[in-house]
């Protein structure tokens, strides 16, 4: 059974899908109240919302900060604060993907990606600081990716800004050591979410062969294992570092990857 995490006050950004929502389901779960963050439909989003203050009976939020504009995320941190009182963990999660050449990758996107994946956890975290240093406790995980470690062709934003963010967690570990935070991140492999499972289709389609095959030898080639990391996998280490089991745990980047960094 973890500590520490009932009654705390969590921010997770990009949590409207995927991992992030895993996230704020298993931290609600352990008795965290959750600001809830992201993008999509709105009907859809409150009744997330609602299902999940309805089966873990914690205080859950929503902000439609976008991660684009660094006001919009001190703006969200505020909010939290002053909804529940305070923010005493903060998952950056929200992240986007293109994939291109370097020559020809658009700067738009290059843009974007640094801004979401990158600045936005740096915005965050400058916002929220201050109040976990005046309660002595805090608890920030990044999401990174097995390309907060490796590179991949193709994928040159993302994985500038995931060891960016590696970078980042190191520098926040080392500067709040002592205030009784912890900042870590996680750098999951291939992931089954909502955007993998559409791409197995899309890919199916494309090259005229089977789910199976496409996962195996294309998405899944350099991941050992030979199958997706789960959501909830992802989800139990992040509520794990933000436990008091794991108040020595600062500055890692911790693999969850099936053995895809080990080669
Ligand atoms: P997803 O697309 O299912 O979820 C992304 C979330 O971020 C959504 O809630 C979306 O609304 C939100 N988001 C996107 N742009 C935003 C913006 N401008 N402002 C606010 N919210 C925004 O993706 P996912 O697979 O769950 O990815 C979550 C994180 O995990 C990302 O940082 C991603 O890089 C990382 N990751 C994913 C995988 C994978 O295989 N799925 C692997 C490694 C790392």
């Amino acid at each position: 059974m973890l500590n520490g995490l009932e009654g705390k006050n969590a921010v997770v950004t990009g949590s409207t899908s995927g991992i992030g929502l895993a996230i704020a389901e298993t931290l609600a779960q352990q008795g965290s109240n959750v600001m809830l963050n992201g993008l999509g439909d709105a009907a859809k989003i409150e009744q997330t919302r609602q299902n999940l203050a309805r089966s873990t009976n914690r205080k859950i939020g929503y902000s439609a900060a976008n991660m684009r504009e660094p006001r919009q995320v001190s703006a969200m941190i505020d909010a939290a604060r002053e909804a529940f009182g305070s923010v005493d963990i903060l998952i950056n999660n929200a992240g986007i993907q293109h994939v291109a050449p370097v020559d020809e990758f658009p700067e738009d996107k290059w843009d974007a990606i640094l801004a979401i994946n990158l600045s936005a956890a740096f915005h965050a975290v400058k916002a929220a600081l201050p109040t976990m240093k005046e309660k002595g406790w805090g608890r920030i995980v990044n999401i990174a990716s097995a390309h907060g470690l490796i590179g991949s062709p193709f994928k040159s934003a993302y994985v500038a800004a995931k060891h960016g963010i590696v970078g980042f967690t190191k520098v926040t570990a080392l500067e709040t050591a002592e205030a009784g935070i912890t900042s870590n991140a996680i750098c999951p492999g291939y992931v089954r979410t909502p955007l993998v499972e559409k791409q197995i289709d899309d890919q199916a389609k494309a090259h005229g062969i089977s789910r199976e095959k496409v996962i195996r030898d294309i998405m899944l080639k350099s991941q050992p294992t030979k199958r997706f990391v789960e959501a909830a996998e992802v989800a139990s280490a992040t509520a794990f570092l933000c436990s008091n089991q794991a108040a020595s745990i600062t500055g890692i980047a911790l693999p969850i990857e099936g053995g895809w960094t080990a080669q």
